[in-house]
């Protein structure tokens, strides 16, 4: 198996040391940067190609590389935005199968998650195909040395490409919760719908998206999208803050790694009050009306507390 990797301005897309885990240290860089990112795949990858061919274009590199890849028999990218665009238009050059939003991917079997994560569904693979990787859901495996070609590739062909007027830094508010750096979730110890506008307005202050439990999502105090969880999200944030969240083993599998939880629960023994780096014990809706207060007062006024 080969992971397919595109890279934007050295950057790599979440769920990309994952994919190449999941086919054994065997990648293919593509974009701009490829460089500068194989020095982030240091450990993860054994032996790494890279193709430096310029801006995102999905459907003239679906083109290139059917060409180049013709030969490798599995593909495998990360589900990540760029991910989703470029694996249907690869696998339709291809003539493939297309495996989308898989859990485990292999020659002999893959498993792919259905009905809004419900579901899960293993398939015995066609001998070729594409497929796309869920981020944030295997882990990655460390190897010893990697090894680095770089492949001059075939000119691209024009296709019906878009054309990129402006590239613009993610919302906080409205990115995909799976590739959120700071969240700021709640759960039922928070008392009202409204609590959630007040986590909005926090997370646009700290620049963060907002998560709930699924005791939230089943109320419909907030959509499913915002469900992080077994059954919702998964997300990898370095900064985590939890208002009224239990830490049920459902909520917490998706959570990823947090470099930094902040937790904020009346219950100080709570496994979610366990996990954290900062416990705050005390009312979280209380914690958030001081917050938001202190956030949005001037500095002046705030420089002497
Ligand atoms: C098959 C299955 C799949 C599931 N999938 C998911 C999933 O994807 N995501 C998910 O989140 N859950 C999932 N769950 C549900 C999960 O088991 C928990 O029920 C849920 O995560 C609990 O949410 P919670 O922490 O908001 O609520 P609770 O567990 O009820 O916790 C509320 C917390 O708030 C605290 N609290 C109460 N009042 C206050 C206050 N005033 N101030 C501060 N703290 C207060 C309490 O001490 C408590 O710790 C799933 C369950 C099942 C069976």
């Amino acid at each position: 198996m080969l992971a397919v990797i595109v890279v934007r301005g050295g950057a790599l897309p979440l769920g990309a040391h994952e994919s190449v885990s999941e086919c054994e240290g065997r990648a293919a860089l593509v974009g701009s940067g490829t460089a500068a990112a194989a020095f982030d795949l240091a450990h993860v990858a054994r032996e790494l190609t890279l193709m430096e061919v310029g801006e995102f274009r999905p459907a003239a590199w679906a083109a290139m590389l059917a060409t180049v890849l013709a030969d490798e028999p599995m593909l495998v990218m990360p589900a990540s935005p760029d991910g989703r665009d470029l694996a249907p238009l690869l696998a339709a050059e291809l003539h493939r199968p297309l495996y989308a939003q898989a859990l485990s991917i292999s020659s002999d079997r893959v498993d792919l998650v259905r009905g809004r994560g419900t579901e899960l569904h293993s398939i015995e693979p066609a001998s070729t195909f594409v497929a796309t990787l869920q981020p944030g859901v295997r882990g990655v495996d460390l190897i010893e040395a990697t090894t680095m070609v770089r492949t001059s590739v075939p000119g691209l062909v024009e296709r019906d490409d878009p054309t990129i007027e402006q590239v613009l830094p993610p919302d906080a508010a409205t990115i995909d919760l799976s590739e959120a750096k700071r969240i700021v979730a709640g759960g039922a110890g928070l008392d009202d719908q409204r609590r959630f506008q007040q986590l909005s307005a926090l997370g646009d202050v700290l620049a963060a998206s907002v998560g709930a439990t699924r005791v939230i999502t089943d109320r419909g105090w907030v959509g499913h999208e915002r469900q992080i969880g077994t059954t919702g999200v998964t997300v990898d944030p370095s900064l985590y803050i939890a208002f009224g969240i239990s830490g049920a083993v459902q909520h917490t599998s998706g959570l990823g790694q947090p470099q930094h939880i902040v937790s904020v629960n009346t219950d100080p023994f709570c496994p979610m009050m366990q996990l954290a780096d900062l416990a705050v014990v005390g009312d979280a809706n209380a914690v958030l009306d001081a917050l938001l207060e202190q956030l949005e007062a001037p500095m002046s006024e705030t420089a002497h507390v």
